[in-house]
């Protein structure tokens, strides 16, 4: 499919919109009043500490809601209020929340389900209303809603656009994007559906495995090399484009990412390549080979900058507050893992059971209990929170804390 040609036509059809409804005014006050904390304010306000009794909490000073996470739920809100009799729907959560899901739910708005791991689309019907959430939608999900003349609001965040139109201009010059991401995540899937040809690496150490490839593997008819090349092909069986060729499709690479991955490690990625295609095909011809635009967004960029910060401090333990598929939250505490500082990532209050256990989700993604979590006697809790995690989930989970411990307010 001509990605970007069926883009130009969806963005001029009457049934798309991207810009929202003109009703900022009203869904502005309804959203602070549902997703706002006066006491997060009164933190800010006290340089992001506060002390009760106790417990005393830093708060990072980058943390949750991002502009484009707001937007994007405004626009939902918008789109209710402007189509209040219409069928709508989602095609997948509006952002990474549970709370903010829920709302979508109790405002009528639908998700689309998913069948065997498929989404079952035939429950959309013409007419209906369909928004995309903020990580996006593959090209072909927007193409079936196109063709069945669906109205659809797009609240795809601008910067995972701008990797979108990054991996549009590798396709040009037919150079293979390799995506830093998670193969299975929306945003991923999205934005190799606009990809030529792609490769998605999970970290640096997939990376290095690809780079290897690219100095020492395949290409030949010997044993080893048809070896190389299985293996290769085995372990990104997943994460690549249709047909990948190893031996031919990474001769020419440009750097894409999920705008949610860790900053450090998308530019060290970029960097291992640029040095990798440097070594095989000397300086002069670098640019023949090798094409690198800056797609890490800003939102993503402050809250793991402040989540370093905060780690410098002398903290008991860390609580990473977000979504359990949110991406950008599990990166936020593997800065607090790697320093080997306690961290405990949750989604919702209902996560602190007593002051003997928590229930959290791991870094390999599985659900713990941890007992006798919480310190006696003096305590200082860092807290942050991911990019889709409303402040007024921070702030009862902060209240819950200041009531475990039975203290007495001290302002
Ligand atoms: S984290 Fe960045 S890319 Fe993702 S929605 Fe927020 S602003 Fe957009």
């Amino acid at each position: 499919m001509d990605t970007k040609a069926f883009k130009r036509t969806l963005q001029h059809s009457e049934n798309y919109n991207r810009k929202g409804f003109g009703h900022q005014a009203e869904v502005t006050t309804q959203l602070q009043s549902e997703y706002q904390s006066s006491l997060i304010q009164e933190i800010r306000d006290r340089n992001y500490i506060l002390q009760r009794g106790d417990v005393t909490i830093r708060l990072a000073q980058a943390f949750g809601f991002c502009w484009g996470v707001e937007r994007a739920i405004a626009m939902a809100y918008e789109t209710r209020q402007h189509f209040p009799t219409e069928r709508i729907w989602i095609t997948n959560e509006i952002i990474h929340n549970p709370s903010v899901n829920q709302r979508m739910q109790e405002m009528n708005i639908g998700f689309v389900p998913m069948e065997a791991g498929k989404k079952d689309f035939s429950v959309v019907e013409t007419g209906d209303v369909v928004i995309l959430p903020a990580f996006g939608a593959s090209v072909q999900e927007m193409q079936i809603l196109h063709d069945q003349g669906c109205k659809i609001v797009d609240t795809t965040c601008p910067w995972v656009s701008k990797v979108w139109n990054t991996v549009e201009k590798h396709k040009k010059v037919a150079y293979t994007s390799i995506i830093h991401g998670k193969y299975k995540h929306e945003e991923t899937v999205a934005t190799s559906s606009f990809a030529g040809k792609y490769l998605i690496v999970l970290n640096l150490q997939e990376a290095q495995y690809v780079a290897d490839y690219i100095l020492n593997g395949g290409n030949s008819a010997s044993a080893a090399a048809k070896a190389d090349r299985e293996e290769f092909l085995q372990k990104f069986v997943k994460a690549c484009s249709a047909g990948f060729d190893p031996d031919q499709d990474l001769q020419r690479v440009g750097i894409a990412n999920q705008t949610t991955m860790l900053k450090d490690e998308t530019e060290q990625i970029g960097k291992l390549f640029e040095r990798t295609m440097m070594q095989k095909y000397g300086t002069i011809e670098l640019n023949q080979h090798f094409q690198s635009f800056n797609t890490i967004c800003d939102a993503t960029q402050e809250r793991q900058d402040a989540m370093l910060e905060l780690v410098q401090e002398d903290l008991d333990f860390m609580l990473v507050i977000g979504g359990f598929n949110s991406s950008n939250t599990a990166q936020l505490q593997q800065i607090a893992a790697e320093r080997k500082i306690p961290s405990y990532h949750i989604d919702c209050v209902e996560r602190i059971k007593s002051a003997n256990a928590i229930e959290h989700r791991q870094l390999n993604g599985e659900l713990a209990i941890a007992q006798n979590w919480l310190p006696n006697g003096q305590i200082v809790v860092g807290v942050t929170s991911g990019a889709s995690t409303p402040d007024k989930v921070v702030e009862d989970v902060m209240e819950k804390i200041f009531a475990l411990k039975a203290l007495v307010p001290a302002l």
